[in-house]
């Protein structure tokens, strides 16, 4: 389904830049398509964003609550009314299956709806009344918020970030990801209509413009989804100015499956299946190694494959049976076949997984990947020690409840995980398990939910998104306090 493509402007101080230098934007399913252009902006026009979310901040974070909100719901109401559209667009120009790309709105809409209905309320004074003084404890808007997302779930990893900076009063430079930009630029743009110019700004760019964003004296708050390695060099970057940051990093979940789960409760190993490789396995929370009891194993792993052939069916992203469109980019393709060929060339067993419901040049010729399981992998090898961020996982044994244990936290990442049996066995290993969530018997975006906090342990971050943390992350706890006793009775006069 070839189209002309559309061309996207940055958004600066409320008006639409034209830019000398543009990058392709191609279509994964039909890499000669060219979905759309996408500005590559200068740090000189970087700097221009800056400045004006800086000049924008002060009367911004003076509107009342009541206003912010009236406008981001406009802005819902407008996302919603254009989202057969921009769920095509992102399709497209990301390779993720339509029913999954309107997934990602519904979540997106979820999340700036629960940010709308809450802000007034978690911005509220709290008063403390005491010894006849008052003391007041407000919550006070940061300054420029730069948010830089990758291109997994451009839209939910944006709006993520947009709604709950603006809502509480903070003004935004948002950088997305050059691998999926048009769709989240559209979003951004029908968001930027509804606010006062310069509060919501849009560039577009690599490395350089990164360096700007989180370098720039007047940002005060980084608000960052992306790798561990792009992370530390943020952190750096940022360490000068001493910035505020949220960072959602990478990942390396471990499914837990301990030895008292049914392996015949078919809906449970769905859930397992579709919690390794929905969008193509490029999720950051989603299930990258699974360990299982050894009495278990061997009834295990045919369930596993019985359950994958059933649910997996890789093909175009607009068939209406496909499960699993194409990996994002050849990089990233090409990165997930090199672990599964390390696997192998060591010993390893690989098995393909799922239907292919497209011809072997359709295949070719897109950057498609039959989803494999690696079996009898080394527990240090690159495959289970990596975030392979594709459509591949390996399973291995563990021995007992400690081992598992030992397995899962040895990790240098901790964001999400999955314990699978019995339920109160489940939570009593759930405890134990180092990461920001831990979900009983289901897993990845099934056990997500937009009201409670979200965000990783070591290095797979610091801060949380959505809840109610989500919109104070984007706050200053600022004391006023008028105590009786103005003068202390010890400090000789
Ligand atoms: P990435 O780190 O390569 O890029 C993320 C963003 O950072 C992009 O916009 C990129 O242009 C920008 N960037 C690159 N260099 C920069 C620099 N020096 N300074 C500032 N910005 C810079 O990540 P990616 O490949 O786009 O995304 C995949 C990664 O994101 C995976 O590791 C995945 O686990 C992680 N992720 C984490 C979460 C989470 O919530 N924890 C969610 C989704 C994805």
């Amino acid at each position: 389904m070839s189209e002309k493509p559309i061309v996207i402007e940055a958004i600066i101080n409320g008006k639409k830049i034209k830019t000398e230098k543009q990058e392709p934007r191609e279509n994964p399913a039909h890499p000669s398509e060219i979905v759309g252009y996408a500005p590559v902006n200068t740090r000189e026009e970087t700097i221009q964003a800056i400045d004006a979310a800086y000049d924008a901040f002060p009367s911004w974070a003076q509107t009342p609550v009541k206003d912010r909100v009236l406008r981001m719901r406009k802005a819902i109401q407008k996302i919603k009314d254009n989202i057969p559209d921009l769920s095509k667009l992102l399709s497209r120009e990301h390779g993720k299956a339509l029913y999954d790309a309107e997934g990602e709105f519904a979540v997106s809409l979820m999340w700036m709806e629960f940010a709308c209905d809450n802000v007034e309320e978690v911005l509220k004074d709290e008063i403390q009344e005491h010894d006849g003084g008052k003391t007041i404890i407000a919550r006070d808007a940061i300054g420029v918020v730069s948010a830089i997302t990758p291109w997994n779930y451009p839209i939910s990893l944006s709006t993520i970030k947009i709604a709950p900076a603006l809502l509480t009063g903070n003004t935004m430079v948002l950088k997305p990801s050059p691998l999926a930009p048009l769709t989240v630029s559209k979003v951004a743009e029908l968001i930027a209509d509804e606010f006062p110019p310069g509060v919501l700004n849009l560039v577009h760019g690599e490395a350089d413009v990164g360096v700007e964003l989180t370098s720039n004296e007047k940002v005060s708050k980084i608000a960052f989804t992306g790798g561990t390695n792009t992370a530390k060099h943020i952190m750096k970057a940022a360490s000068d100015t001493i910035k505020h940051m949220t960072l959602e990093l990478g990942g390396n979940d471990a499914a837990l499956v301990l030895e008292d789960i049914d392996v015949n409760d078919e809906r449970a190993m769905r859930r397992m299946v579709i919690s390794n490789f929905l969008t193509a396995g490029q999720i950051c929370m989603i299930a990258k190694r699974i360990y299982v009891h050894r009495a278990i194993y061997d009834q295990f792993v045919e369930k596993y494959i019985e359950a994958a052939n059933k649910w997996i069916r890789v093909g175009d992203p607009f068939d209406k049976n496909t499960t699993i469109g194409p990996v994002n980019n050849k990089k990233q393709m090409d990165y997930v076949q090199s672990l599964v060929d390390d696997a192998a060339s060591k010993g390893a067993k690989v098995v393909k997984l799922g239907t292919v419901l497209i011809d072997e040049q359709t295949f070719k010729e897109g950057y498609y990947m039959q989803p494999t399981l690696v079996l009898g992998a080394d527990y240090d090898s690159p495959i289970v020690v990596e975030e392979q961020f594709g459509p591949t996982v390996p399973i291995l044994p563990f021995d007992n409840d400690e081992h598992a244990l030992d397995l899962a936290n040895g990790s240098i990442y901790g964001l999400t995980s999955s314990v699978w049996g019995e339920e109160e066995h489940c939570l009593k290993i759930a405890r134990r398990v180092q990461a920001g969530t831990t979900m009983i018997n289901t897993a990845a975006v099934q056990g997500l939910d937009v009201r409670f906090p979200f965000g990783g342990v070591k290095q797979s971050g610091m801060g949380r998104e959505y809840g109610k943390e989500g919109l104070l992350t984007y706050t200053e706890t600022h004391v006023i306090n008028n105590p009786k006793m103005k003068e202390l009775p010890y400090i000789p006069e």
